[in-house]
């Protein structure tokens, strides 16, 4: 049988317990609601981990069975302890995981050192509509999807979005203030596959939309590793000697 894809789903987990309202919308916090979604699936395994966990749930035991991590945080980035983003970092460019950003998560420690630019966007929490527009019809990371899908209420996240040249962009989205973002970034790092996502704010039902949903676990399948070794190692460079006789 195929193994299955283990997902781990990290949200800091504060605004659930701090807002009723929230914690309406996701009685079991949006890593819950994530997580739900992405075990029904056969070939996914996913977990959780969570801020106020020992080392934010992110123990080597975790890391070393977790093929993508999911990253939700918004108002504690700074309460994420430098040793554990240094962990998840070697993680993805030396063993090779996959790391899905979510919405607020742009400005967490762990993209900001993989995009080493300062992930800072213009925003505006007005609850009107976005459109995310396909821009790489082929790209896994669309499947399922059409044209372009709406989401009716939302937070505007609009340009410029101050992160290196995506090497893959798969969604842009228009705002009906008229501002646009690129909503879907893929990056390549060491040997990881990195995807920024943008929709998903707190205060509306974002991550119970299908399609938002289709979208995420398109990206587990796209950002899991191809050939992940055994062990952590580091690349190094070495000297070879010729394939052919250069003589
Ligand atoms: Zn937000």
């Amino acid at each position: 049988m195929k193994e299955k894809i283990r997902v781990t789903v990290w949200n800091e987990f504060l605004h659930e317990k701090k807002n009723t309202e929230i914690a309406e919308i996701y009685p079991e916090g949006i890593h819950g609601a994530i997580a739900e979604y992405l075990n029904q699936k056969p070939d996914i395994e996913a977990r959780t981990a969570t801020l106020e966990e020992p080392q934010h749930g992110l123990t080597d035991e975790t890391l070393n069975n977790t093929d993508v991590l999911i990253w939700w945080g918004h108002m504690a980035h700074d309460k994420v302890s430098d040793a554990v983003v240094e962990k998840v970092y070697q993680k993805i460019m030396c063993d090779g995981i996959g790391l899905i950003v979510l919405h607020s998560a742009h400005y967490s420690k762990i993209f900001r050192r993989l995009m080493g630019t300062s992930c800072s966007l213009r925003w505006r929490e007005d609850g009107k509509k976005e459109r995310l527009w396909v821009v790489s019809p082929g790209h896994p990371i669309t499947k399922g999807l059409g044209d372009y899908f709406e989401i009716e209420q939302t937070e505007m996240y609009g340009e410029f979005f101050d992160i290196p040249r995506p090497d893959e962009l798969v969604f842009i989205s228009w705002f009906k203030g008229g501002e646009v973002f690129r909503s879907g970034c893929c990056f390549y790092r060491g040997r990881g596959k990195i995807f920024y996502f943008r929709p998903g704010h707190e205060t509306y039902p974002i991550y119970h939309d299908k399609t938002v949903l289709q979208v995420i676990e398109n990206a587990v399948r796209w950002a899991a590793p191809v050939n992940r070794p055994k062990t952590l190692t580091i690349p190094k460079a070495v000297h070879v000697e010729p394939l052919e006789d250069l003589t």
